[in-house]
C-alpha cells in the first residue's frame, strides 16, 4: 500500500466513524463501538446497512422499541417519557 492510500484509509476511518458513531447514537447505541468498527474501510458499508435495519433502543432500559413506541416515545416495559407528554394537556 501505497502512501496516499494509507492516508486515504486513515481519513475515511475518521470520516466514516464519526457519521457511522453519530447514527448508532441516535439509535441509543455505543458510538465509540460502532464508529470504530464501521469506519474501518471495508467494513463500512456493511455495518452501515445492519445498523440501518437494526431497531432503537430505549435509552432507559435497553431494550429494543418498536416502530410504534418510538414514535409514541413510550417504552412500554419502563414507560420512558410517557408521563411529561401526557401532562401537558
Ligand atoms: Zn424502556
Amino acid at each position: 500500500m501505497n502512501m496516499f492510500g494509507i492516508i486515504f484509509n486513515l481519513f475515511w476511518w475518521i470520516i466514516a466513524g464519526i457519521l457511522i458513531g453519530m447514527f448508532a447514537g441516535r439509535k441509543n447505541r455505543n458510538s465509540y463501538v460502532w464508529g470504530f468498527i464501521g469506519g474501518f474501510p471495508p467494513a463500512t458499508i456493511i455495518v452501515l446497512l445492519i445498523l440501518a435495519f437494526m431497531p432503537y433502543l430505549c435509552p432507559k432500559c435497553h431494550r429494543p422499541l418498536k416502530d410504534q413506541e418510538r414514535k409514541d416515545k413510550n417504552c412500554s416495559v419502563c414507560g420512558l417519557l410517557s408521563n411529561s407528554e401526557n401532562q401537558t394537556s
